[in-house]
């Protein structure tokens, strides 16, 4: 199949450096590396006695293990940080006791065995586990020289809560061309 476009908004998530890479005369340098950061919730057996969202002081390569209440009131704590080397959305059991310890740095009443694995994503990082953390990195046709291509890579969060204004932007860097 071939598609005919005069712009096009790579944001391919997890796979937007394979994407780019198939793209004919971009630059390969203009393709970050990509590392794969998991992060790992865990949800609470029971109903939780809080009403708002917790959140620990951020760690390195994520926000903390914090509490997120959902819309039925079920608290989930995560996420954590896992750096793997493939795609691979399960939650390992064995996690757990780590979960325990940080949890009870600001719930030391959470019980033995509250904690059930719930599910898990993964991070599109740009740098490498122990690196200095790197911004999103966007790129339009002044920065590839592919007209009506705009590349976006490593959005992770706060990717959603900037959704908007990342789609503005994809939008003003296809007007240039
Ligand atoms: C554990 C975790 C916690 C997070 N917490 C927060 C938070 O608290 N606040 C916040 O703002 N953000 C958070 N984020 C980040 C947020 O989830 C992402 O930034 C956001 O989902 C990215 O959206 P996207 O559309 O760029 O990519 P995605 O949602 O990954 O969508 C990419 C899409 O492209 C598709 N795709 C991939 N390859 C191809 C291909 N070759 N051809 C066609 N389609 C393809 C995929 O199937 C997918 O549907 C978190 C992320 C994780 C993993």
């Amino acid at each position: 199949m071939a598609l005919l476009a005069r712009g096009v908004v790579n944001c391919a998530g997890l796979g937007a450096q394979h994407l780019a890479r198939a793209l004919t005369g971009l630059p390969a340098h203009s393709v970050p590396p990509l590392h794969y950061a998991k992060g790992n919730y865990y949800a609470l057996a029971g109903r939780a006695p809080f009403s708002r969202l917790i959140y620990p002081v951020p760690e390195a390569a994520g926000l903390g293990v914090h509490l997120t209440l959902d819309l039925g009131g079920q608290a989930r704590f995560g996420p954590d940080v896992e750096w793997i080397d493939g795609i691979d959305y399960t939650v390992d059991p064995r996690r757990a006791d780590a979960f325990y310890a940080e949890v009870r740095r600001y719930w030391p009443e959470l019980s033995d065995g509250a904690l059930q694995p719930a599910y898990a994503g993964i991070r599109p990082k740009l740098h490498a586990p122990g690196a200095a953390a790197r911004d999103f990195a966007i790129a339009g046709p002044r920065d590839h020289g592919i007209p009506g291509l705009v590349n976006f890579f490593g959005i992770e969060s706060p990717g959603l809560t900037a959704s908007l204004a990342l789609a503005a932007h994809a939008a003003e860097l296809l007007a240039q061309t």
